[in-house]
């Protein structure tokens, strides 16, 4: 019996489960790849958008970023090293290629869950749980209600293929994406009217790498995706790798220094922007947001990102992009759900609207989400409880302002 078992080990499980050993609780780390990260690692995302004032980002920030422009980029092998240290140090069980599976539940509680390892299924039992699958694979067994995408008509976000670009003469390159970008979105445009390219691969979206004579490409796009769904994702694979070698021949032909670009590698698997929006206690609106509102049971600070969705449905980039007008809080409440008390969303999977998602699935403010929703656990296990109903809200702020969080910005509270 774990004090703390937490599914999934990218941004918001690795932090979430740092800070439940951190503050004393016998946590496993449950992670179905081989290795840790998530998207920030086998997604290949190498760049961290938004901000928040967590413990983790301080440390990766102060540590493994370089500052290109007004980009935080990271060598992802790197951060996968740096993961992987800090495990080791903290003495965190770590169970890597199991997947979480199915659970079991009683009077609104998860008794126990299966898990699937290469030898078979086993079943496991904690106190607590947190669900950072992304996906949200166990409040979804649970049978927590949710939001499949947009409210309106479950349009989701794309799937993307991330690509590592290599062959790049680097000044070459900054020098003509910097100052060339809107004739060179304009061409890929036309290019794409021509048939050149699939029409949702045509956002220029080249993102500079930590090492020179590399890029990135966040160009590949599947659309109408249900990333829950094996049967969707295999198609979205298969779309999104079969848009790179036309992306790559333009690149080639019409971005100076990229006339020797070749394929490096490619993410581990489709990242899925947006899924299931699971219901909370308190489901997190765009106006919370764009007022900067700070929430009585804040457990995430100086969140801060604009609401970036990419195309939903049509060609190129139809993103809305609108900057949210204050760094804002989320509450306690958007991680709980509904009717099931032993068990706390992290990550992209939490109570929020689809444009509220579009501001907070950024990896800076869901490792903040961890950490509270790690430390919440330890601090249930400290007073014998299982149930986060029973969390002394103050206690956890305190906690986290100790270790590092800041205040949020306006002592307004509503
Ligand atoms: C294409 C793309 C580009 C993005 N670009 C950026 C960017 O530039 N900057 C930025 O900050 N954010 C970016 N994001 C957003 C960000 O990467 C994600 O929203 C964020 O990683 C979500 O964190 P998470 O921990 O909730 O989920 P994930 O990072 O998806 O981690 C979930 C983890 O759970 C594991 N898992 C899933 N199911 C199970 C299971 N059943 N059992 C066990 N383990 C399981 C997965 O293997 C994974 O390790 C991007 C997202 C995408 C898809």
């Amino acid at each position: 019996m774990y004090d703390c078992i937490i599914f999934g080990a990218g941004p918001a499980g690795l932090a979430a489960a740092f800070a439940a050993v951190e503050n004393g609780a016998d946590t496993l780390l449950v992670e179905r790849a081989g290795f840790v990260g998530g998207m920030s690692t086998e997604g290949m995302i190498n760049v961290f958008c938004g901000d928040a004032s967590c413990a983790l980002y301080n440390d990766i920030y102060k540590k493994l970023i370089r500052r290109i422009g007004h980009r935080k980029v990271y060598d992802t092998e790197a951060l996968k090293a740096y993961y992987l240290e800090h495990i080791q140090a903290i003495r965190l069980r770590l169970l890597l290629h199991a997947r979480f599976l199915d659970a079991k539940v009683a009077d609104g509680k998860i008794e126990s869950v299966r898990i699937l390892e290469n030898a078979g299924i086993r079943e496991l039992r904690a106190r607590t749980y947190i669900d950072a699958t992304g996906n949200g694979d166990v409040a979804y067994s649970c049978g927590v209600p949710f939001t499949l995408g947009r409210e309106s008509d479950g349009v989701m976000q794309p799937v993307t293929v991330y690509v590592r670009i290599g062959g790049i003469d680097t000044p070459a390159y900054m020098e003509h994406v910097g100052n060339e970008r809107e004739e060179l979105q304009r061409k890929l445009t036309c290019a794409g009217e021509r048939g050149e390219l699939a029409p949702e691969a045509c956002a220029l979206r080249l993102i500079p790498d930590f090492h020179d004579g590399f890029i990135n490409l966040n160009m590949t796009n599947s659309l109408n995706t249900d990333g829950t769904s094996s049967e969707e994702l295999t198609r979205a694979e298969l779309n999104c790798r079969a848009q790179i070698p036309a992306i790559l021949r333009f690149i080639r032909g019409n971005v100076r220094g990229c006339a020797n670009a070749f394929v490096v590698q490619t993410g581990a698997y489709a990242g899925i922007r947006e899924s299931r929006h699971f219901h909370g206690a308190y489901t997190l609106h765009e106006d919370d947001l764009s007022a900067g509102r700070v929430f009585d049971d804040w457990c995430v600070s100086r969140a801060d990102n604009q609401f970036n969705i990419h195309n939903l449905t049509g060609a190129g980039a139809d993103r809305t992009s609108q900057e949210c007008a204050k760094r804002y809080t989320i509450p306690f409440r958007s991680l709980e759900p509904q009717g099931i008390s032993n068990l706390l969303l992290a990550g992209r999977n939490i109570s929020g609207t689809h444009m509220a998602h579009g501001s907070y699935r950024v990896m800076p403010i869901c490792m903040a989400m961890g950490q509270a929703a790690g430390t919440a656990a330890a601090l249930i296990t400290r007073n014998a409880r299982d149930d986060f109903a029973a969390l002394d809200i103050h206690a956890l702020q305190t906690v986290l302002l100790e270790q590092g969080v800041e205040k949020p910005d306006d002592e307004t509270v509503s």
